[in-house]
């Protein structure tokens, strides 16, 4: 499908000065601005049609001038188990994103992606298997949440940015993504209830300590030497592990938020003893929490999980060190599959569909066999 909206202004996108600058453009008055944007971040409008405090003639305009992002749930599998959502989302360019509602005692917390694909190409990822197609607007990464929010009439508390993508390669994107989605004008999520996870950019990390935002770095490291996290991460190559320990180290002295590490276990790959003692011996140095998954294996990869007793004994050895270290509650066990994995499903229905009939079209919800509950 084309992308129609290339001239169109993204106003879900703007802070409340640039969208008060934009409505008196078109020859408002200021307050206008202001309404607009409590319908797009609060009441989380997905239409011009529902704004029936703005006049008649400045919505007309607005559907001339203006591009309201929406994202169009094509498919959403719902967890028998613990009431987990996953939700592949349609945008107007006909790409699709995926992202997971996860209920909590604490509130509810929606896992979002940052781009289309990703480029990182770690191992065991199924997010990346077909490369990064696009990186999102922050509109994009906003609307997520606000469907999620809307669809399920259920406050959304937490956000983790540990879906599709790499967060930190769509920097300038996820920067006012954060700063809209805090915003106390909009949905007013704590700054504090906010994870981004990234593979390791140095750079970037230096650069997102001194947004002096109070969210929660999570470091993927997934290995203890640079010569393991290179097999594993082959974006590793491009960063030093001494060097980015140290930015994770600095990015805690700048902002006082303790980094999270995270480290995916591998059967046979990253799960030894001695692995475990050396993570201890790297996070003790580190102002920093470990959290532990166990590999969601991919139909495309080889790699497994180690069975629950051995990643106990990983999980001991590593609090041996002194170091807070959890193990990833496993959410949505009947839906799961790792992240990424919803999309690469329906990209696959998709190629079957066009390989079988020789048309590009294929419906939304295609995926087959999954269940579909929207
Ligand atoms: N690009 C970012 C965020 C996306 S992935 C990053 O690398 O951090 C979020 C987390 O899930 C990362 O720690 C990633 O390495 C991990 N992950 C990806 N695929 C996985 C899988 N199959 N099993 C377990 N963890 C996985």
């Amino acid at each position: 499908m084309p992308d129609t909206s290339k001239d169109l202004i993204d106003i879900k996108s703007m802070t409340l000065p640039e969208l008060t600058g934009f409505v008196t453009e078109l020859g408002e008055k200021p307050f206008r601005g202001r309404q607009l944007y409590e319908w797009l971040h609060v009441r989380l409008a997905s239409s011009f049609g529902e704004m029936t405090n703005l006049s008649k003639d400045l919505r007309s305009k607005l559907s001339q001038e203006a591009l309201l992002v929406s994202a169009r749930p094509a498919e959403i599998l719902t967890s028998q188990i613990d009431g987990t959502q996953k939700y592949l989302f349609s945008l107007p360019d006909g790409n699709v994103i995926e992202s997971v509602l996860m209920r909590y005692h604490h509130g509810n917390s929606v896992c979002i992606s940052s781009q289309v694909g990703c480029a990182m190409g770690c191992r065991f990822c199924a997010s990346t298997i077909g490369g990064k197609v696009r990186s999102l607007r922050a509109s994009e990464m906003l609307e997520q949440i606000y469907r999620i929010q809307a669809l399920s009439g259920e406050r959304v508390s937490n956000v983790v940015v540990m879906g599709t993508g790499e967060p930190l390669d769509n920097y300038d994107n996820l920067i006012r993504f954060i700063r809209l989605l805090t915003d106390e004008n909009g949905l007013h999520i704590s700054q504090r209830s906010v994870t981004v996870s990234t593979c390791g950019l140095i750079d970037k990390i230096t650069l997102l300590a001194q947004e002096k935002l109070q969210i929660t770095l999570a470091l993927s490291l997934h290995a203890v030497t640079q010569e393991k996290r290179e097999k594993l991460m082959p974006i590793a190559k491009r960063y030093p592990m001494d060097r980015l320990l140290e930015a994770c180290r600095e990015y805690f002295q700048v902002t006082g938020r303790r980094v999270t590490l995270e480290y995916s276990l591998v059967k046979g790959e990253n799960d030894s003893p001695e692995d475990a003692a050396m993570l201890g011996q790297i996070a003790s140095g580190m102002h920093c929490h470990v959290n532990l998954i166990p590999v969601n294996p991919v139909k495309e990869r080889s790699f497994r999980r180690p069975d629950h007793s051995h990643v106990e004994a990983f999980r001991n050895r590593v609090a041996l060190s002194g170091v807070s270290v959890t193990v990833r509650r496993e959410m949505g066990a009947d839906i799961s599959g790792a992240c990424g994995q919803l999309r690469r499903g329906y990209l696959d229905e998709k190629k079957k569909t066009i390989d079988n009939a020789g048309s590009g079209s294929v419906t939304a919800g295609g995926a087959g066999s999954k269940e579909i509950d929207a």
